[in-house]
């Protein structure tokens, strides 16, 4: 069995869950195993979308103490579900939250752990994983009887891939002496739509030249649904906060489209954009490493360039 060991944040189920489901049906089927999933925590009608994403069976330990996120906690219940399950491959999400649970989990069980797979090999012996954020694609090689990775996040697609999606209670042993880390406090930083599910992002760079001159790339971005994103160029000079950045140090982005505007495209903001399925550069250097990327380049001015863009779409919708 292959045991896929989703994410979910009191009751609700991380959209990197369903990616992770997606890569453990295909490694599962490449491997002639089934495809299982853990949830630790309430089940909140988790495991119908599980099910609706490749999960054969869910096991659900519903425990009082995995109400709420603790790693040492998660770790153990972890490594608890798969001393009863016996899986020959463990997939975690390799979101900060998944890789330290399984680093947890695999410590507890002696094991080595991989993060942050991209591809693996049928049964799981070699794999190819991303490293120093994605500037580094290191092939592995895993020998141990129980396999533990996590997948990169955005590194596939989430598939709806109905499966039987069984549930069944797991009851693991959890002790209260190790809630050492707890969440103790919730800030909401923004609601609704977020950068790293944004649909649109419109990203401006250094080029933008000024707080004020982001006006435009938010109206931009309001007409599209989307969001602001940013450089590390744009959050070093106080012009955007720290949570519109954009790469390595800041939020991964998937978008369906994202619109880099005056951003050179350093490996280290590319490393955060790259899942974008369509990339438009707005730059004035034709060779800015954006622009060489992008699928499609407009050699422009931004600040002529976006409100053009602004204007068309208003009279497109008028
Ligand atoms: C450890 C480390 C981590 C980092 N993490 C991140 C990260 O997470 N995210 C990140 O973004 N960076 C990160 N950086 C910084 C990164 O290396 C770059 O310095 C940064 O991305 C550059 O930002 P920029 O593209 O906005 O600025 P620049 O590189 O200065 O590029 C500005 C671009 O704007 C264009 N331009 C200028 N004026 C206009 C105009 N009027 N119209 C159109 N185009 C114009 C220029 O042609 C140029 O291409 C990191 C660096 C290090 C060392």
């Amino acid at each position: 069995m292959l045991l896929v060991v989703l994410e979910s944040d009191q009751g609700n189920l991380a959209p990197a869950s369903l990616e992770a489901l997606t890569f453990g049906r295909s490694l599962a089927e490449a491997s002639g195993l089934e495809s299982h999933a853990l949830l630790l925590g309430p089940e909140a009608g988790i495991a119908a979308a599980a099910g609706a994403h490749g999960a054969d069976a869910v096991h659900v330990a519903d425990h009082a103490l995995l109400d709420d996120y603790g790693p040492e906690l998660f770790g153990a219940a972890v490594a608890g579900a798969i001393g009863q399950l016996s899986p020959a491959i463990v997939v975690a999400c390799g979101t900060d939250r998944g890789n330290e649970v399984m680093a947890q989990a695999a410590a507890r069980l002696d094991l080595p752990f991989v993060a942050n797979c991209t591809e693996v090999d049928a049964g799981a012996a070699e794999m190819t994983r991303s490293q120093w954020g994605g500037s580094l694609l290191e092939r592995s090689t895993l020998a141990a009887d129980t396999k533990l990775l996590t997948v990169a996040h955005h590194a596939v697609e989430a598939v709806e891939a109905p499966a039987a999606g069984t549930v069944s209670p797991i009851a693991v042993e959890v002790d209260e002496a190790l809630a050492r880390s707890k969440i103790v406090d919730r800030v909401v930083l923004s609601s609704g739509v977020t950068l790293s599910t944004a649909p649109v992002v419109v990203g401006g760079g250094r080029g933008v030249g000024s707080a004020e001159a982001y006006a435009p790339l938010e109206e931009l971005a309001d007409l599209l649904g989307g969001k602001v994103g940013c450089s590390r160029a744009v959050t070093n000079n106080g012009w955007r906060p720290h949570s519109d950045q954009v790469g390595q140090t800041g939020t991964r982005i998937a978008p369906e489209i994202y619109i880099a505007c005056g951003i050179s495209g350093a490996i280290q903001h590319w490393v955060g954009a790259k899942a974008s399925k369509h990339i438009l550069a707005i730059n004035t250097d034709a060779e800015a490493n954006m622009v060489t990327k992008a699928n499609h380049a407009v050699i422009a001015d931004l600040h002529t360039m976006v409100p053009a863009i602004v204007d068309e779409v208003k009279r497109r919708r008028a």
